[in-house]
């Protein structure tokens, strides 16, 4: 188990330490939403206990210090991402408000008749609906990169698939149901040499990879801060600031205006133009109680933990008959998609559930994943920090007990 300060860090989240069913909770849904620790948990109490008030408007000491720490929390967010400046980062309600949003004004601003967008063959509906909806509107089309039986992407079908007609990529960095680890690097460079922009889904990235704007040069990045120990309703979408600049705003509202006249409105700087109306301000503050608790802990020391237990539930998987690991990738991170040969996965889900074991089954917004392999969904254990050996080797005796009442 993952140590902090000497102690099991598992300690730091107050909902692990629970029983369902009679049984201690295991938690392996962390894909879906993480657990918080006390200092997330504390940060949001903090701000209704003491300086809760709406932002940017008043001039009095409460709106004043809720301004201060809304915006300290975007500076944290900025240097986490190793965003150029911290207007780059706008506050969403989360991965798909962010997705949609760029699929809005980015469509408006460049997708016409004839162009197209590429997405992947692994994308999580949420990096899929928001595109149809676009091209549908704008009259373009929809290309999938598609990938290989082990759940990696084709990359050479994706050079074929670039062309001039090709206005945006917008690729999942990591997949919520196969783990694979996409090279969002290199299909940036390919995008770009093609002078096509690139968002990527960070969705399941930020809380298991170090993630650095600037280096991958991506145009857009979105993801949530629930599945990052944070808490939920609060998402970031950074933006390169010439794409944010020149790009239309979304939303119209209070704060992200200038000035309003009757006749015409002129629009706020960045990050605000992209902020209307009151947000979710203590969701934005405590989100740096996650960015804080993240770099303490230290991603590295998270990444290479929870690998190690991906190796170890993997390896002990694949000594059990009549299973199939759903992606196998060679680069893969926390999730692990499992197929139980003649079971429906479901009632693989509602054993374990009655033995404590928190997991997903079914489609994971991935149904086109599910198409690819002719299955109706899967079992889905996904890591987090605070997951132990100890708990594995629990899940994978429940597993083959739940296995055995149902073969
Ligand atoms: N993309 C991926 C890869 C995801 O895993 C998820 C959440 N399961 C989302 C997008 C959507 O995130 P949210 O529901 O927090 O907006």
């Amino acid at each position: 188990q993952f140590l902090y300060g000497g102690e099991p860090i598992a300690k730091q989240f107050p909902a692990l330490h629970q029983s369902v069913y009679g049984k201690p909770l295991v938690y392996f849904d962390n894909a879906a939403t993480t657990q918080k620790p006390f200092s997330v948990i504390h940060a949001i109490s903090d701000y209704y206990n003491t300086i809760n008030s709406n932002i940017h408007r008043g001039v009095h000491y409460l709106s004043q210090k809720a301004t201060d720490a809304y915006e300290v929390s975007r500076k944290a967010v900025a240097s986490f991402i190793n965003a150029r400046n911290s207007s780059e980062v706008i506050f969403t309600k989360g991965t798909t408000d962010g997705i949609n949003l760029i699929a809005d004004v980015y469509g408006a601003y460049a997708l016409k008749e004839g162009d197209s967008v590429i997405i992947s063959a692994m994308e999580h509906h949420s990096n899929i609906v928001p595109w149809q909806l676009m091209c549908d509107k704008h009259g373009a089309q929809l290309k999938v990169i598609p990938m290989n039986e082990d759940g990696e992407l084709l990359m050479d079908e994706f050079a074929n698939l670039l062309d001039e007609r090709v206005k945006i990529v917008a690729v999942g960095y990591v997949s919520n149901t196969l783990g694979t680890i996409n090279p969002v690097k290199e299909i940036i460079e390919m995008a770009h040499a093609n002078g096509t922009p690139v968002l990527i889904d960070a969705a399941q990235a930020v809380q298991h990879l170090s993630i650095d704007v600037q280096d991958l040069d991506c145009d857009f990045l979105a993801f949530s801060g629930h599945k990052m120990y944070g808490p939920t309703g609060i998402g970031i979408l950074y933006g390169k600031e010439e794409w944010l600049e020149k790009l239309p705003p979304y939303q119209g509202g209070g704060d992200m205006i200038k000035t309003v006249t009757f006749t015409g409105t002129e629009y706020n700087e960045l990050p605000f133009k992209y902020e209307a109306g009151t947000p979710h301000i203590d969701g934005a503050i405590s989100l740096k109680a996650a960015v804080d608790f993240i770099n303490e802990t230290g991603i590295g020391e998270i990444a290479a933990f929870e690998n190690g237990l991906l190796h170890y539930v993997t390896s002990l998987v694949n000594e059990i008959p009549g299973i199939e690991i759903i992606g196998r990738a060679k680069a893969k991170t926390s999730a692990l998609s499992l197929s139980v040969k003649g079971v429906h996965p479901y009632d693989v889900g509602v054993l374990l559930d009655k033995m404590g074991i928190a997991v997903r089954t079914g489609h994971h917004c991935t149904q086109p994943v599910m198409d690819f392999y002719c299955i109706p969904g899967t079992v889905r254990l996904s890591l987090a920090v605070y997951n132990t050996a100890d708990e594995i080797d629990y899940f994978i005796s429940s597993l083959k007990r739940a296995i055995n009442m149902l073969v």
